[in-house]
């Protein structure tokens, strides 16, 4: 309808059609605003029904109506009072209609987290300095046609400057997208060019006193905001968005700065006036720099290679280069190389905790570290996530060796981020090339399984041997076999006993879970809990660790011994909102206190997800369960935080007992970390006593709980038994009711 209506209106005004010519009520009037108004709406409605970008359109949409309202005012003063002062109250919504339509324009064209490189920078300085050149020429002329008192001379000139600005802001908007105009912009763009070449028009018109109402020029108004009103319900097209277009990055700029060019010859010869050539000159000036730059681009385009072969992130060569590469060298045929392939150990913990910048920032610092230790010949490159690569020319397998611990050295060396200490550690496979595989795929596998058994075992670095392992699909049979060693109860529990460093009682146990493999043997928690986690069998798992620990709680107390066990958790488990109704119904069955079950969740854990794990920590200790803060110090949690956070105890890492015989400062930390706990009212419990004088230390340091090889190491559950009997920690045999 509002294009019909638009139509209607426009081929009145073809000359020739309107029985009298001039200024039409009926024409120019009524059905001119209603186009207007109607476009307004068009907009509007659009912001009410459609989410997305609603803000955007809603300034636009405010923009037209106001326009609409300016030549609703000036309507009435043509009905009532033959000729508008000037300035008069249409000027009002007129200027005001700028500031929404610039509001809304920019609104639309930001694009979050969108690169704004050195080129496109100059670019829009390119468009800007040329087009406020033309627009200087066009402002002395509009300048010297105006007169009047200040007032006149002021809001006549306000529409040029606004629909100069406006202008810009298009063009520059454009320049942000890389010159790739979808629909949306096709249309907005074209409306609101149309609407400021209408302006412009208008004011040459009114200037040299030959504007008359009711000719082609009257509905370009109208035609813009309808533009505008069909971009708004366009849905913002796919098409070429992943492409740069190209040509256009290219001329651009380039047609502007031959515009530039041409103006600063003919201001030489005549019209221009200082301001413009200097202008002109300067958009000239730019458009060189873009030119030497645009060539250094290129050099470097194709001195590495093209961009495609870039990691983004950290400026090294990526997998597909790297693949590249390595073809290349197998191609040359001559002389052995080895393949190193690094993974940054519990990199997700620091993405976890610290935020995915942190975690950016650490992969950046790895590869520019990697990157001073690259000889002449190697090849670099990150292959995605926090896996790196290295191609090591001339190197047999243990000179790679060699190579990959000085990396690691490197890289546990503490990374310091805004006051952040980062520390990091890898673990590295080694495949030599022609033996572990004479082709690229193969090769990389290879270092794969190397670099999972380094993993696996703790080594740092690994070598892949024939024989060895030749199965490739390794890390993933062993998820089968844990998903069956779920189900065919091969997971067992050590306990280790924690004990009161004051009364020397045994005051609870650890649970820990072990895999006893049929074929590999007992397996420590480390090997297989990373899979867990990564496959989604980590519920599934803490269930069986819980059922398994609390089973063996209700015997242990048949037998006389009262203890509570401790289970650890995981990040999956805390986010799993089940639970305290889970834990909760595992206790009743057994009829068991639920002051026999401690939950043990790891700092860094927690703060994964703060404000979830409050909820769930909040709804575990209604039920009566107790929380403890596993590996205490290790992570980042603030003491405010801590405050807030719904625990019991604090297990302080056992890193922190390391030379707390020797170093004062050592002791003054835990100390202070006791009196911490306390003021908290929480139970301290130091991990990892390894001495009889650590143990002797942290007793003189008041801390409550001891836990370490030196006490008790972790002991299956009958072995535990027999500990605590001889000890005296379990009640006397005939306590325990006899079976009837
Ligand atoms: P954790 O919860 O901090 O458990 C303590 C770890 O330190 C245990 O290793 C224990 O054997 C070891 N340890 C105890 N005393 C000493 C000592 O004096 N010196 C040294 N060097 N180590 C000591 P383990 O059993 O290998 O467990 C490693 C980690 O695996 C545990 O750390 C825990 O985070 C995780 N884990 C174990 N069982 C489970 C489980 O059932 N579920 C979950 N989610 N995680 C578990
Ligand atoms: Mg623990
Ligand atoms: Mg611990």
């Amino acid at each position: 309808m509002l294009v019909v209506a638009l139509g209607v209106y426009a081929l009145s005004t073809v000359p020739g059609l309107r029985s009298h010519a001039g200024y039409s009520v009926g024409w120019d009037g009524w059905l001119q605003n209603s186009v207007l108004m109607a476009a307004a709406a068009v907009v509007g409605l659009r912001a009410c029904i459609v989410r997305d970008k609603r803000l955007d359109w809603a300034c636009i949409a405010v923009g037209l109506g106001l326009y609409a309202v300016g030549n609703i005012i000036y309507f009435a003063y043509v009905q009532y009072q033959a000729s508008p002062p000037a300035p008069s109250a249409a000027d009002v919504p007129w200027l005001v209609c700028y500031p929404f339509l610039y509001v809304g324009v920019i609104r639309l064209a930001r694009q979050p987290g969108a690169r704004i490189d050195r080129l496109l920078r100059i670019d829009s300085v390119i468009s800007a300095l040329g087009l406020s050149a033309i627009a200087m020429i066009w402002f002395e002329v509009m300048l010297r046609g105006t007169s009047g008192s200040l007032a006149t001379v002021l809001t006549t000139m306000a529409y040029p400057v606004g629909d100069l600005l406006l202008m810009l802001i298009v063009v520059g908007c454009l320049a942000v997208h890389r010159w790739r105009v979808d629909r949306v912009w096709a249309w907005l763009g074209a409306g609101l060019g149309l609407f400021a070449a209408a302006d412009t028009i208008y004011a040459i018109r009114v200037a040299t006193d030959s504007y008359r109402a009711g000719t082609l020029l009257d509905p370009m108004w109208a035609v813009a905001a309808t533009m505008m009103a069909i971009a708004a319900w366009k849905s913002q097209g796919r098409s070429g968005s992943s492409r740069e277009n190209g040509w256009a990055v290219l001329y651009v700029p380039t047609l502007i700065t031959v515009t530039a060019l041409a103006l600063l010859v003919l201001a030489g010869h005549g019209p221009g006036s200082l301001p413009v050539r200097i202008l002109a000159a300067a958009t000239v000036l730019a458009g060189l720099v873009r030119a030497a730059f645009t060539f250094q681009t290129m050099v470097t385009l194709v001195g590495n290679g093209v961009e495609a072969r870039t990691d983004e992130l950290s400026g090294l060569r990526n997998r597909r280069a790297f693949l590249e590469a390595v073809e290349r060298r197998i191609a040359a045929g001559h002389g052995l190389f080895a393949i190193v392939l690094i993974d940054l150990d519990r990199f997700k913990e620091v993405n976890d905790s610290l935020g995915h910048i942190a975690g950016d920032d650490l992969l950046r610092e790895v590869g520019v570290r990697l990157k001073a230790r690259m000889r002449q010949g190697d090849v670099l490159a990150r292959l995605g996530g926090d896996e790196f690569a290295i191609l090591l020319e001339n190197t047999q397998a243990e000179a790679a060796r060699e190579i990959a611990e000085r990396l690691r050295l490197d890289l546990q060396q503490a990374f310091v981020k805004d006051g952040m200490t980062i520390y990091s550690d890898a673990s590295c496979g080694v495949a030599v090339w022609p033996e572990a595989a004479d082709d690229v795929g193969g090769l990389l596998q290879r270092a794969d399984i190397a670099m999972y058994d380094a993993k696996r075992e703790r080594s740092g670095t690994a070598i892949y041997t024939h024989g060895e392992d030749t199965d490739l699909s390794a890390p993933l049979r062993f998820v089968d076999e844990l998903r069956t060693a779920l189900l065919d109860d091969q997971l067992v529990l050590h306990y280790q006993p924690k004990i009161g460093l004051r009364t020397a009682k045994l005051e609870g146990v650890e649970a820990l879970v072990r895999w006893k493999h049929p074929v590999r043997g007992l397996l420590p928690p480390d090997s297989f809990l990373p899979l867990a986690e990564r496959y989604g069998l980590m519920r599934q798992l803490t269930t069986r660790v819980l059922t398994l620990a609390l089973d063996q709680v209700s015997e242990w107390h048949r037998a006389g011994m009262d203890t509570s066990v401790a289970v650890n958790i995981s990040v999956s488990n805390l986010l799993d909102l089940e639970l305290p109704e889970q834990v909760r119904t595992l206790l009743e069955v057994r009829d068991l206190s639920p002051s026999c079950l401690i939950l043990e969740v790891t700092e860094t854990t927690l703060m994964a997800d703060p404000t979830r794990a409050t909820e769930l920590l909040t709804r575990l200790q209604a039920i009566g369960v107790r929380v403890s803060i596993d590996d205490y110090g290790t992570g980042y949690s603030s003491l405010a935080r801590l405050r807030e956070l719904p625990v019991n105890e604090l297990k302080l890492d056992r890193s922190f007992l390391l030379g707390i015989s020797r170093d004062p400062r050592a002791g003054a930390i835990v100390r202070s970390t006791v009196e911490l706990a306390h003021s908290l009212g929480l139970t301290l419990v130091a991990e990892g006593i390894e001495t009889q004088r650590d143990e002797e230390i942290l007793r003189e340091l008041a801390c409550d709980l001891g836990q370490g090889f030196h006490l008790a190491r972790p002991l299956p559950a009958d072995e535990l038994l027999a500990w605590a009997t001889q000890r005296g920690a379990t009640a006397p045999r005939a306590e325990a009711t006899p079976l009837p």
